[in-house]
């Protein structure tokens, strides 16, 4: 099916709603919003895409079955996967952002005038072509002057920096992927955040999609923060909450490359008068509120 089409027929859409049936769920249990047309359903080389109009959460893309932004809750998770990282260090200039083509985390990263450049590597240029389309207040930064896209898979990107790293340091990397069953398979390896590791400058910090919640799948958490901590000193998880990711709450990985700087504190802040022009859920407050988890979360996820 291509652009335009009005009907309500589509795999995951049966009369009227979207389901999200993941085996991500605890049994029994998935997700719906209810459609009111469909805007674009199509097999890319990469993944099936679907982006459709909701009654009530806006246009909303979903990847190999999996909502990936909705209008109405995406600021949540963009402002946390972006901001959590960007006031952590103390001065980020040139920020990389891993996948996020709806273009989100760039219209996030741009809003720091400390940063020189946000570079994006997105391997579906489809994803990027339909953001703009779909989703224009997510994708509004792609024109900003200090943004660059290069269309290739992530990890072959960092790879091929290893080559030239005195030039392509970063001081802030965002993985913003997919779920590890698809494209996005490598960013939950020691492979990926070795390659991270490496592509950061002193005081670097990192901050990956984990994909996970604790309610959920708190023991794959715990297996991606014990690989990463094979590789970084400093590893923390943080989450936000929102009603259209898996069970309303997503986990964020942080790692950095300096033991001297917690990155669960910012290392810059803005008034709180400045904070509410520019953000609608993060505040300097939230961010070390974000790195406290139940007690029982805590337990697992911090026992070594
Ligand atoms: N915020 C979303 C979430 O948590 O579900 C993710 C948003 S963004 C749309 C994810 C992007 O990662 C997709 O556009 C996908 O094409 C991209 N991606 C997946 N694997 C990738 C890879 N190997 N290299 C670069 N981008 C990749």
């Amino acid at each position: 099916m291509g652009d335009g089409s009005k009907e309500l027929t589509h795999p995951l859409i049966v009369d009227g709603w979207f389901r999200e049936v993941s085996d991500e769920y605890f049994p029994g249990q998935a997700f719906m919003l209810k459609v009111e047309k469909i805007l674009h359903a199509e097999k890319s080389q990469f993944q099936d895409i679907l982006v459709f109009k909701s009654t009530d959460f806006g246009n909303v893309l979903v990847l190999d079955g999996i909502i990936q932004v909705t209008e109405r809750d995406e600021f949540a998770y963009q402002e946390m996967i972006t901001h959590v990282p960007l006031f952590g260090h103390p001065n980020p200039k040139k920020v990389l952002v891993i996948g996020g083509g709806d273009g989100g985390v760039l219209r996030e990263v741009v809003k720091h005038d400390c940063v020189e450049s946000a570079t994006l590597v997105e391997i579906d240029d489809m994803v990027i072509k339909l953001s703009k389309k779909y989703l224009p207040n997510m994708a509004k930064s792609y024109t900003h002057e200090k943004v660059q896209v290069f269309l290739q898979d992530g990890f072959k990107f960092l790879k091929d920096c290893e080559s030239r790293l005195d030039q392509d340091k970063y001081d802030v990397i965002i993985t913003d992927s997919s779920d590890p069953d698809g494209p996005a398979e490598a960013f939950f390896q020691q492979a990926y955040f070795k390659l991270l590791f490496n592509a950061l400058n002193k005081d670097g910090i990192v901050i990956s999609m984990a994909s996970e919640n604790i309610w959920l799948n708190i023991n794959n958490l715990k297996k991606l923060k014990d690989v990463c901590q094979t590789v970084f000193p400093v590893v923390k998880t943080c989450y936000c909450t929102m009603p259209t990711y898996t069970s309303g709450q997503i986990s964020l990985m942080c790692c950095g490359k300096n033991a001297d700087i917690d990155v669960a504190k910012p290392s810059r802040k803005l008034s709180a008068k400045k904070e509410r022009e520019l953000f609608r859920y993060y505040n300097s407050e939230i961010h070390s509120a974000s790195f406290v988890l139940p007690t029982w979360a805590a337990q697992i996820l911090d026992d070594n």
